[in-house]
């Protein structure tokens, strides 16, 4: 299998070479030249993706590592759980950080480290301050052909945020920049942009646009469906909370594949520029606004070229635009209905499939994906159920941990000086 650019301008590869590159030389994104055929067997998770990816990694250097790949990165659950009648929520959250990325996190790794070498170590460079980092660092510990570094800025990210970012053994090292998350990302733009930089730490990235994160959401996706679809007799509707719009694709991609889904629902908070483009027909990226649903604010999607290179047939899609009040009301409402705790994000994809029509909801199983634990989000989600919120095991492990991270001016001599192996960093 070879994948192209979205931009066209750039040379076909296979899987491993789209991983490590993240993003196709001419600046597009890479997809499957072609769709396989989606699989309709009874297997585990790790079984199912090993079956349903193999086409995927075939002809590549990976593709005699994909089952061990699986087998390390999604024996993950992903539970499917009833919610209300006709609606069930696909748990995302039971990852050792609380969030769906973890599996996105996990695979990628698990890619890297067989992509890299020990005597030269790839380097993940993050910034971050949602869910990916944390994931990251997680996936990355123990590694010995890839390290982690992830920097995020000082004093803005919550106590929890900041451990579960700071936790992590070696190979992964946090810095906390002296700045603002802008700062970070410029100090990371400008890493890359640093030929000799890039070169000695064989710098890579793990932001939303790799494939290698895609293709396991596609996986555990696909993979709901078809039991889904085995349980009910019905073909699934999926809701998506959606930011960057990696999971809506990795969505659209699914049923592209064949698998047993038809509507397909993308839930937003009140970033406009997804409903806009449903609405009007045309895109335009827009700055983003902060939301209490704080992993979905996002004005100019990174993955929607990816869902605009799709044929049209392949890209129909609704979108549900939800405000913070809307998401507020929300999660009250199902806690009192259904006793169902969700997070911000989760609850804009429920808002989203309590708008629809009982014409509509009888049309499909319907699956909200629930991407984060909600005690990820408790200083917003307790107030409104009017309770605590206990922490799963593997979040309760990480507030056991030891945070450990270096402080760093927000220049590139500072991150240069970091990105050192040598480095001792110092508790904090
Ligand atoms: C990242 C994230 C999202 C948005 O996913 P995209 O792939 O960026 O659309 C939704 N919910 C949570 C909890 C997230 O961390």
């Amino acid at each position: 299998m070879r994948f192209t650019s979205t931009r066209g301008r750039a040379p076909a590869v296979g899987i491993g070479a789209a991983i490590r590159a993240g993003a196709a030389p001419d600046g597009g994104l890479y997809l499957p030249e072609t769709a396989p055929k989606a699989i309709d067997a009874d297997l585990a998770l790790p079984d199912f993706a090993a079956a349903m990816l193999a086409p995927f990694f075939a002809g590549d250097p990976l593709a005699a590592d994909l089952p061990a790949i699986c087998a390390e990165a999604l024996d993950v659950p992903a539970p499917l759980v009833p919610v209300a009648p006709g609606l069930q929520a696909l748990e995302l959250f039971h990852g050792p950080t609380g969030a769906f990325k973890d599996f996105g996190a996990r695979f990628l790794l698990a890619c890297f480290d067989r992509i890299g070498d020990p005597a030269g170590p790839l380097t993940v460079l993050a910034a971050t301050s949602g869910d990916t980092g944390g994931a990251v660092g997680c996936a990355a510990e123990g590694r010995r052909a890839v390290r982690a570094v992830i920097l995020y800025p000082k004093g803005r990210v919550s106590p929890f945020q900041a451990l579960q970012l700071s936790c992590w053994g070696d190979p992964v090292r946090a810095l906390e920049v002296e700045g603002d998350f802008d700062d970070c990302q410029r100090l990371v733009k400008a890493a890359f942009a640093d030929a000799g930089l890039t070169a000695a730490h064989n710098l890579t990235s793990a932001n939303s646009i790799n494939i290698g994160r895609l293709l396991p959401q596609i996986a555990y996706l696909a993979h709901a469906a078809v039991r889904a679809k085995r349980a009910t007799g019905k073909d699934v509707g999926f809701i998506i909370p959606s930011g960057n719009l990696g999971h809506g694709f990795a969505a659209l991609y699914a049923r592209a594949m064949g698998f047993p889904i038809r509507p397909i629902l993308l839930a937003t908070n009140a970033n406009r520029t997804l409903a806009d483009w449903k609405a009007t027909g045309t895109y335009a990226p827009r700055a983003s606004i902060a939301t209490i649903a704080n992993a979905m604010d996002v004005g100019a999607p990174s993955n929607f070229e990816r869902v605009a290179a799709l044929p049209p047939e392949q890209r129909k899609l609704g979108v549900e635009l939800v405000t913070d009040d809307q998401i507020r009301d929300r999660i009250r409402a199902e806690y009192e209905t259904s006793g169902y705790v969700w997070c911000p994000h989760g609850a804009t994809a429920a808002e989203a499939y309590a708008r629809l029509s009982d014409r509509v909801r009888d049309e499909a199983t319907w699956i909200v994906a629930a991407t984060a634990h909600p005690y990820k989000f408790a200083e917003t989600v307790e107030p409104l159920i009017g309770g605590t919120i206990a922490p799963p095991p593997a979040l309760a492990a990480i507030r056991d941990r030891a945070a450990s991270s270096l402080s760093i001016p927000a220049s590139l001599d500072a991150l240069a000086h970091a990105l050192q192996p040598h480095h001792e960093p110092t508790s904090a």
